[in-house]
């Protein structure tokens, strides 16, 4: 069919049947103006151009700098819209295509090489040559293949993995037109292709071009020059947005094209066949489907997935220290939130284990006044008592303490020695391991009986029995008759189980010599009226002895600000953590938005080469995902890590997973909300203004 349509035009182009006369592109009365908004005047830079290009042409557009031909060959190449006039495509309206259409034709019809090559740098030349492939949802080997045979047969084989700046500008070109022949391109759109080459350079690309022509390859080649321009079978010449002479109607029609026009892919000779055999033929009668069937057939997300994670890797890889300098702001946050929350529960939890082993509803009165000129006063043991019967008072203890020397048999030992009634358990919270305690009636009766620390016990009695045995403390013989449980905690330079306990009336009579307290110890009902408890004890006394000679301390509440003030440390330190995460979020974000900026040729370049905006949505959320997943895990290690050298310190430290999990869940957050901004902002790129960048 397209054989018969060549046969027609050779005859000199007589109106061939409807339905044959549909040309590859046909332009109709093409204007683009720029600027025009806000006030700026607009330029028109295309005034109404019409052409026709048939399947299988070699059409060189020529004019002067300036004259609109990049222009005219972006509208071409559906990088650009125009302002009016129709451009229809296989007969179709350009104007009614989806984004996503326009994308496919780019990626199937159309092949461009720029002059100033427009390769990716980060790519190696195998890796550029694929890339339309990739878009196009070719598989892996056969991208692979293929790419590698265009590179070999452009004379490039021993290039394959330089990246463009390992290439001379010659080599580049090559790369490039490897690049718009790897999807067939059939179109073949060159924009001064040999405008930044050397002479030699500049002729082996013109020869390729020829060869593709005459391939069956459609090529459109744009120039300022003259002499390259005479090269093509056909020159078009534009000046100031206007065409102004055409030989296309007297071009030499006697010698066709070596292969069938559009059907780019037939010719096996020519380094365009496909080697996956997926090539296609394009005529007006099944354009749309072809298009609906392309359209329709996608990669699967899996492999479009794995493919984002390979180029996002390759890019993070390429930008080594820019990564890692991300890389160190989401690890340095998220180390920070784990281990800041971990001290602060560490030392929470010590403060609590400090407030249960008190226990917090436990006061002291203490014989001596405000200021150590003060009335020194005593307390004595009717003193307790009268303390028991203040309200809220459950318990009012007696409590004499020294130091002194205990002996068993031949062994001396010198310890503290408590004298304290039967209800020191409870004040003490401390039960015997073995025997029992001492009882009311042993108080009463000044029982010579003692309770042994476990220390102590072992100390005098070694690994034997220590009850019914008896220990002479200032001569006066008591029979152990209990072991406490061990506490083993150790403050200064006395031990916890380094302790002697006799009845209260035994010690303070036999022992110590005084009915004078040490202090009284008071265990309140009810915590939350402990303040008042301590103001009754305060006046009950003062009462008694005429003259505040005595102090009463509120443990409880000492605990209570202590704790508090550990509140508000922890909260400290989680809001600092959370700052450190934010900054580290922007620090994200702030190189994502850098990196979209400083890649917006790249982006350019993908647009051109048939990315949708899903492929570059996609591209640059993996990679900040990417960046932040890796993060967030390094930085759980870095504050384990870390946390565990603190431990080692002998700082208390309680890892959370649930804070690991928030503080990972935040970076991955962070990543998403701050990569996906930019990631937008660079899909919706006009794919003109982001290959014009640099
Ligand atoms: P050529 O490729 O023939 O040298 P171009 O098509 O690149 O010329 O540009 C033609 C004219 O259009 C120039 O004067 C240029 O300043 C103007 N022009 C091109 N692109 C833009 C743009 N995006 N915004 C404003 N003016 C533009
Ligand atoms: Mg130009």
């Amino acid at each position: 069919m397209v054989t018969e349509a060549r046969a027609a035009e050779a005859v000199g182009r007589p109106p061939p049947p409807a339905s044959q006369d549909i040309a590859l592109i046909e332009l109709v009365d093409i204007c683009r103006s720029f600027g025009g908004a806000g006030g700026t005047p607009a330029t028109k830079v295309l005034r109404g151009v019409s052409m026709r290009i048939d399947a299988g042409e070699f059409v060189a557009i020529v004019g002067a700098s300036g004259s609109g031909k990049s222009t005219l060959m972006n509208l071409l190449g559906c990088l650009d819209r125009p302002t009016s006039g129709q451009y229809r495509f296989a007969g179709q309206d350009i104007a009614s295509f989806r984004v996503d259409e326009l994308a496919w034709l780019r990626r199937e019809a159309f092949g461009f090489v720029f002059q100033n090559y427009h390769l990716i740098r980060t790519l190696d030349a195998l890796h550029n040559v694929e890339v339309p492939a990739v878009y196009a949802g070719m598989s892996r080997a056969d991208r692979h293949s293929r790419a590698k045979e265009l590179l070999t047969r452009l004379g490039l084989d021993g290039r394959i993995q330089h990246r463009p700046y390992q290439l001379s500008g010659g080599q580049q070109q090559r790369v490039s037109i490897a690049r718009a022949l790897m999807n067939g391109g059939r179109i073949i759109l060159a924009d001064e292709p040999t405008g930044a080459l050397d002479t030699r350079s500049g002729a082996e690309v013109m020869a390729l071009l020829r060869e593709l022509a005459d391939a069956g390859h459609t090529v459109i080649l744009i120039t300022h020059d003259r002499g390259v321009a005479e090269q093509a079978r056909r020159v078009i010449e534009i000046r100031d947005g206007l065409i102004v002479s055409d030989n296309g109607e007297v071009q030499d029609k006697t010698e066709p094209p070596a292969s069938t026009a559009f059907s780019a892919s037939a010719a096996s000779s020519s380094p365009s066949a496909r080697a996956d055999g997926a090539g296609w033929t394009l005529n007006a009668q099944n354009f749309a489907t072809t298009m609906a069937q392309g359209l329709s057939r996608s990669a699967s997300p899996w492999a479009d997935m794995y493919e984002a994670v390979q180029a996002a890797w390759q890019v993070l890889f390429v930008n080594r220290f820019r990564t890692l300098l991300t890389l160190l702001g989401i690890i340095i946050g998220v180390a920070s939130v784990i281990v800041m929350l971990a001290i602060g529960t560490g030392t929470q939890r010590t403060v609590m284990a400090k407030i249960a082993s008190f226990g917090t509803n436990r006061m002291y009165v203490t014989p001596g006044g405000d200021t150590e000129r003060g009335p020194g006063g005593t307390l004595s043991e009717a003193d307790a008592a009268l303390v028991a019967q203040v309200p809220n008072v459950d318990i009012a203890m007696p409590f004499f303490a020294g130091k002194t020397t205990v002996r068993a048999a031949n062994v001396d030992v010198g310890t503290r020695l408590w004298a304290v009634t039967e209800e020191a358990p409870h004040v003490l919270n401390w039960n015997v391991s073995r025997g029992t305690f001492f009882t009311r009636q042993d108080v009463r009766t000044l029982a010579t009986v003692a309770v042994l620390g476990k220390r102590i016990s072992t100390k005098l009695f070694g690994p034997a029995d220590p009850l019914g045995q008896y220990v002479l403390v200032n001569n006066v013989p008591f029979q152990v008759i209990g072991v406490l449980a061990e506490k083993g905690a150790t403050s200064g330079q006395s031990n916890d189980d380094d302790v002697v306990l006799v009845p209260s009336s035994t010690g303070s009579r036999r022992v110590f010599g005084t009915a004078n307290l040490s202090w009284i110890s008071v265990l309140a009902h009810d915590l939350d009226k402990v303040d008042d408890t301590a103001a009754d004890i305060t006046r009950v006394l003062t009462e008694a002895h005429h003259v505040k000679d005595f102090q009463v301390y509120n443990q409880a509440a000492s605990l209570k600000a202590q704790s508090e003030a550990q509140q508000t440390l922890t909260l400290t330190l989680g809001l600092i953590a959370a700052i450190s995460l934010v900054v580290g979020g922007i620090g994200v974000m702030n190189i994502m938005l850098m990196t979209v900026r400083e890649r917006t040729r790249e982006i350019g370049i993908r647009t051109a080469t048939g990315a949708r905006q899903t492929d570059i949505l996609r591209q640059f959320l993996t990679e900040s995902v990417m960046v932040s997943t890796v993060g967030g895990v390094l930085g759980i290690f870095v504050g384990l890590a870390f946390g565990l050298a603190l431990i080692f310190l002998g700082v208390d430290l309680v890892f959370s997973v649930r804070a690991m999990l928030a503080a990972f869940g935040c970076a991955l957050a962070t990543g998403l909300v701050f990569g996906y901004m930019p990631a937008r902002q660079a899909a919706r790129l006009d794919p003109i203004v982001a290959l014009a960048s640099d």
